[in-house]
């Protein structure tokens, strides 16, 4: 049974490693990116009312992200536990987070930050840009998106140092490097 949170910029590698968090655990990783991105796919309501923001590097609102968040942790896959990749994003959004799973009589067992520089991660989106083809991979996009990351998403490595669950890893280096480090960071949470 594990709860976690990954958090770090944009293209510090967080969707590759969080699906090898998530097989090792047994676990459901939950990209908040990739729910809004296979709901605009597919043209689903939610997927037209987040598609302005995501192609601008904004956040998208709190009062269309918690409640979807709310409704997936209700899945029965999350009974053992889950990661959550690309949320909370803000201050704003870990205490609505924080609420909903004490309402659940559960509460988050660690936050994984994943830390990089600038120029790495500027340089891997834009590489990830030529093979995934994203629509907010564009460098004018980029840059935005990382401004959002260090003005609201970065405060949360505070929030939660405060609260005892931060761990932090460095995210230079290869796969396998990080994914090394990062089994050292969570080798006293396995069950
Ligand atoms: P990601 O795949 O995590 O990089 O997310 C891609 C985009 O989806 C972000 O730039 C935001 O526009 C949107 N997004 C993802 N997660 C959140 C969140 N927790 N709150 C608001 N917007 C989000």
């Amino acid at each position: 049974m594990i709860r976690i949170v990954l958090l770090g910029p944009p293209g510090a590698g967080k969707g590759t490693q969080a699906a090898r968090i998530a097989e090792k655990f047994g676990i459901p990783a939950i990209s908040t990116g990739e729910i809004f991105r296979s709901n605009m796919a597919e043209g689903t309501e939610l997927g037209l009312r987040a598609k302005a923001y995501i192609e601008k590097g904004e956040l998208v609102p709190d009062t269309v992200t918690n409640p979807m968040v709310a409704a997936r942790l209700g899945a029965p896959d999350t009974a053992n536990g889950f990661l959550l990749d690309g949320y909370p994003r803000s201050v704003g959004q870990a205490k609505v987070l924080g609420q909903a799973l004490a309402k659940m009589g559960i509460a988050l067992d660690a936050v994984l930050e994943i830390t990089a520089d600038e120029e790495t991660v500027v340089a891997r989106m834009k590489k990830r840009a030529e093979l995934e083809k994203r629509p907010d991979d564009t460098e004018d996009v980029i840059r935005h998106r990382l401004v959002v990351y260090r003005e609201t998403t970065e405060p949360l490595a505070t929030y939660y140092a405060d609260n005892d669950l931060l761990l932090q890893v460095n995210g230079d280096g290869t796969v396998d490097e990080v994914w090394e480090r990062i089994q050292t960071a969570l080798q006293d949470l396995q069950a």
